[in-house]
């Protein structure tokens, strides 16, 4: 999809500051980060959320959550770390590519606003 930002950031048409790229999803920095480490994880594959997915993307958003936990693992955040998915707009969601926050490196209060 040439219209959605995370495919472009994806296919290499818009730039990002990528971490880690495999063959099934990119991460790359959040352009306004909500913490000293805010990462983004979207799947290669254009998906337009969490509430698109479908029974074969299982094995897709378990490779997502595992490259959190690595990502974290190599961001040093051993003190904690969160893994949000906005879903929704009224989540706040508001980029229409599935995407995992990672966010770390401060104390992170709950409930979340
Ligand atoms: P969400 O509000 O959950 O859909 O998250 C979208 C995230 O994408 C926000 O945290 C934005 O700051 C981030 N974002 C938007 N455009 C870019 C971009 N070009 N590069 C990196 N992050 C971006
Ligand atoms: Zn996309």
């Amino acid at each position: 999809m040439s219209d959605c930002l995370f495919c472009r950031i994806v296919e290499g048409s818009l730039p990002a500051r990528i971490v880690h790229r495999d063959e099934h999803c990119t991460a790359f920095w959040d352009i306004r980060p909500q913490a000293p480490t805010h990462l983004l994880i979207v799947p290669n594959r254009h998906l337009d959320g969490l509430d698109a997915a479908q029974a074969e993307d299982e094995a897709l958003l378990g490779h997502l959550l595992l490259t959190a936990a690595r990502l974290a693992e190599r961001m040093g955040l051993e003190r904690g770390y969160r893994v949000v998915i906005n879903t929704g707009r009224e989540a706040g969601q508001s980029v229409f590519h599935l995407h995992l926050h990672l966010l770390g490196g401060r104390p992170l209060g709950w409930p979340p606003g």
